[in-house]
């Protein structure tokens, strides 16, 4: 059985991550300071006696036994990395320095989960791992993409200098269950909007393109990864290659729910990448994955999950 320690595994992804390492009979240590994430997203696995829970943060160190990291602390929406962006920063740098220290002195496996958002707006499309990307240092966003790139420049030279073993992947747009309905990212946003006969927000012209990968593709990859071999340390993308405007999305969600919502526009916040889609030969190479669940397939869960979380939270 191997000790593993997830940070912001109380949050969308980390709380599928820690589901899926319980059931595949592992000791999950879930460490998380509750600004976005929450107990709800966990309680279910807090009767297993494999589970633990944690309130930390990862801008302080933190000391346990274990095998394995996954570094996911760091909210991811938006509106969230933007309300206090100095401590988006320093929860990405200083995070990943205590993360790899532990790494270090454990010679344990660590794994970052890093972002798209390293691409910026990108010039090269779709987006492969060897493009460094054009991302602008001071702008709103930066606080998010620099921290996530100076996040990748300590795993290597941590990995450089000390031999650490590292996993780094890319994600791609991820969404499903347990989003947040408030937290401001187009697919929990449209999907609220839809489901109570709201006005769809459109931000821009609604031209702009993302690659939306459904959550149990994601925890498959970042579990594939974490198996490689020593000597593979990405980064990797990990994304559905299937590429939309966020016009077609939202034409798609309100088809799928049969809403009455009109579609109106709002500004387009500022920096907003124009274009977005993942190159995943990588993966396929060394993971032997790719995503299984199209767009219409994972957003018929997802509605399924917010008409059952409306009921139930009016
Ligand atoms: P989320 O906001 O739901 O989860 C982040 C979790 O980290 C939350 O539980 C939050 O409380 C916790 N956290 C934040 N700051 C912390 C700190 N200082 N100390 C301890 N815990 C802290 O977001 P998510 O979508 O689940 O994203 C998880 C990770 O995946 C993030 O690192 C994010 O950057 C990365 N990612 C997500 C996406 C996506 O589309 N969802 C895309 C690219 C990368
Ligand atoms: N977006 C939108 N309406 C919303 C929320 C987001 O049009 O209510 C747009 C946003 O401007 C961006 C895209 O949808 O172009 C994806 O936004 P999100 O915040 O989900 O992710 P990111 O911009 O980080 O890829």
């Amino acid at each position: 059985m191997k000790k593993i320690l997830v940070t912001g595994g109380a949050g969308f992804i980390g709380s599928h991550l820690c589901e899926r390492l319980l059931n595949d009979g592992n000791d999950v240590i879930c460490l998380d300071n509750f600004f976005t994430g929450s107990k709800q997203n966990i309680l279910h696995l807090l009767d297993s006696r494999y589970f633990e829970l944690v309130r930390h943060d990862v801008i302080d160190p933190y000391k346990a036994e274990v095998d394995e990291i996954y570094n996911l602390a760091c909210p991811a929406s938006p509106i969230h990395y933007q309300y206090n962006a100095i401590k988006t920063v320093k929860t990405s740098v200083m995070g990943a320095i205590n993360m790899l220290g532990l790494a270090k002195r454990l010679n344990a496996k660590i794994l970052q989960a890093s972002t798209s958002e390293v691409y910026g707006d990108p010039s090269v499309h779709p987006q492969e791992e060897s493009y460094w990307g054009n991302v602008n240092p001071i702008g709103e966003r930066a606080c998010y993409d620099e921290g996530k790139r100076i996040a990748e420049t300590l795993f290597m030279s941590y990995h450089r200098q000390n031999h650490v073993k590292i996993k780094i992947i890319r994600i791609f747009n991820t969404y499903g269950p347990r989003m947040q309905p408030d937290d401001g990212r187009v697919v929990s946003n449209f999907i609220v909007q839809a489901l109570s006969n709201k006005p769809i927000t459109i931000y821009g012209d609604g031209s702009q393109t993302r690659s939306f990968q459904y959550v149990d593709d994601l925890i498959e990859g970042m579990v594939r990864t974490m198996a490689t071999p020593d000597d593979f340390t990405g980064p990797v993308n990990i994304g559905n290659p299937g590429e939309f405007t966020i016009k077609q999305l939202a034409e798609k969600i309100i088809g799928m729910t049969g809403s009455r919502s009109e579609i109106i526009y709002k500004p387009l916040p500022s920096d907003d990448p124009v274009r977005r889609r993942p190159d995943i030969s990588l993966a396929q190479k060394n993971l032997d994955w790719q995503p299984m669940v199209n767009l219409e397939q994972g957003l018929a869960k997802t509605i399924a999950y917010f008409e059952d979380y409306l009921k139930h939270n009016k």
